[in-house]
């Protein structure tokens, strides 16, 4: 079965779908509700021999070296930088939108 993989646009969020025929294609983000794009499609197999991007399986190391940056939820609304570059503590109540 193919796979698809959707990438929002607004957060980056990306979003593997199994393609099951029936099921209509997700238009939102999960996490933001922004623009779903979708991207190539690629057997499994070849995805992990290409060490194809799964945020799942990214270490904190690679997320800062790829220029990204990864927030930890510390539960009272805040996030704490956990790799990357990018203000330490991040308060969801400032964020612009
Ligand atoms: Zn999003």
């Amino acid at each position: 079965m193919p796979i698809f993989e959707y990438r929002c646009d607004a957060c980056g969020e990306i979003l593997e779908v199994l393609a099951r025929g029936s099921e209509p294609e997700p238009t939102k983000c999960p996490v933001c509700e922004g623009a779903l794009a979708r991207m190539m499609s690629l057997p499994a197999d070849l995805k992990r021999m290409d060490g194809f991007f799964h945020k799942d399986n990214f270490s904190d190391s690679e997320i800062a070296s790829k220029g990204l940056t990864k927030y930890v939820n510390r539960g009272d609304g805040t996030y704490e930088k956990a790799a990357g570059s990018g203000p330490k503590i991040m308060d969801r109540n400032k964020l612009p939108g």
